[in-house]
């Protein structure tokens, strides 16, 4: 075996570590995605009981529940930072990246305004 072949075969068991690390990050990130589906489908499962359980007691109909949730969709628009253009959260009062305050109104704080 020559030197060429040496380091070619370092080469080879290099790549296969690297191949082996890789397959076991899939493999970890594609057992976490299966736990949050997972979640997912419990919390979608008790926010359906819970609704189930408020209609009756309450007598809150599903246009109730739908404009609840666009008046939240409202609030928590994302928007785009204008001095970094990164997007967030408009709950925020300032961007989290570089600080620069949202208008007023797009935050949660006029929400406590009298
Ligand atoms: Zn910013």
């Amino acid at each position: 075996m020559n030197l060429y072949d040496i380091r070619q075969n370092q080469r080879i068991s290099k790549a296969q570590a690297e191949n082996k690390r890789t397959a076991r990050n899939v493999q970890e990130s594609q057992e976490s995605i299966e736990e949050l589906r997972q979640s997912v489908q419990k919390l979608s499962l008790v926010c359906q009981a819970m609704w189930q359980l408020l209609q009756t007691t309450s007598g809150l109909s599903d246009q109730d529940l739908l404009e609840t949730l666009q008046s939240i969709e409202q609030k928590n628009a994302a928007q785009n930072c204008s001095k970094c253009g990164r997007v967030q959260q408009s709950k925020k009062p300032h961007c989290l990246y570089c600080g620069t305050a949202f208008p007023e109104e797009a935050s949660t704080m006029s929400c406590f305004k009298v």
